[in-house]
């Protein structure tokens, strides 16, 4: 069986941090399937998905990270072609990746205990937000 769901939310931007994993954990859990894989995607091209321990240091320290690696205040051809000033998160978005695939078994994630799923939104302005999960199995 397959069930597809979707959680919605408002980011900050400017490389803002949220922790997805109730709400997918409840999409798993309500979905009647009891192992399989659940895929968590974001169809936006400035938002990135992956895991990390969600934490006050380590999220302020991820987003330095991006900062040094794609940094803000460099030349992008994007911005020079559209104006909109966000090529540096479009780049960070693409070498974060768009999705991640979680195992689940007995309808429970298959994370750590210190490993939860983020949303990372690098875009330039605060925006509405469309994470699709869906979830496989039996
Ligand atoms: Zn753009």
């Amino acid at each position: 069986m397959i069930v597809t769901n979707e959680i919605s939310l408002r980011t900050q931007g400017d490389t803002d941090i949220i922790d997805i994993t109730a709400r997918v954990q409840k999409i798993v859990t309500d979905s009647t399937i009891n192992n399989g894989i659940a895929t968590v995607f974001v169809a936006h091209s400035t938002v990135g998905i992956t895991t990390i321990e969600f934490e006050p240091g380590l999220v302020a320290d991820l987003q330095k990270v991006w900062e040094k690696l794609v940094p803000k205040n460099i030349p992008y051809d994007h911005d020079t072609r559209w104006g909109d000033g966000n090529g540096y998160a479009h780049v960070r978005a693409s070498l974060m990746g768009a999705s991640l695939t979680v195992p689940f078994t007995d309808r429970k994630l298959t994370l750590g205990t210190w490993q939860q799923i983020i949303l990372v939104d690098f875009d330039n302005r605060p925006r509405s937000r469309t994470v699709i999960v869906q979830v496989m199995g039996e």
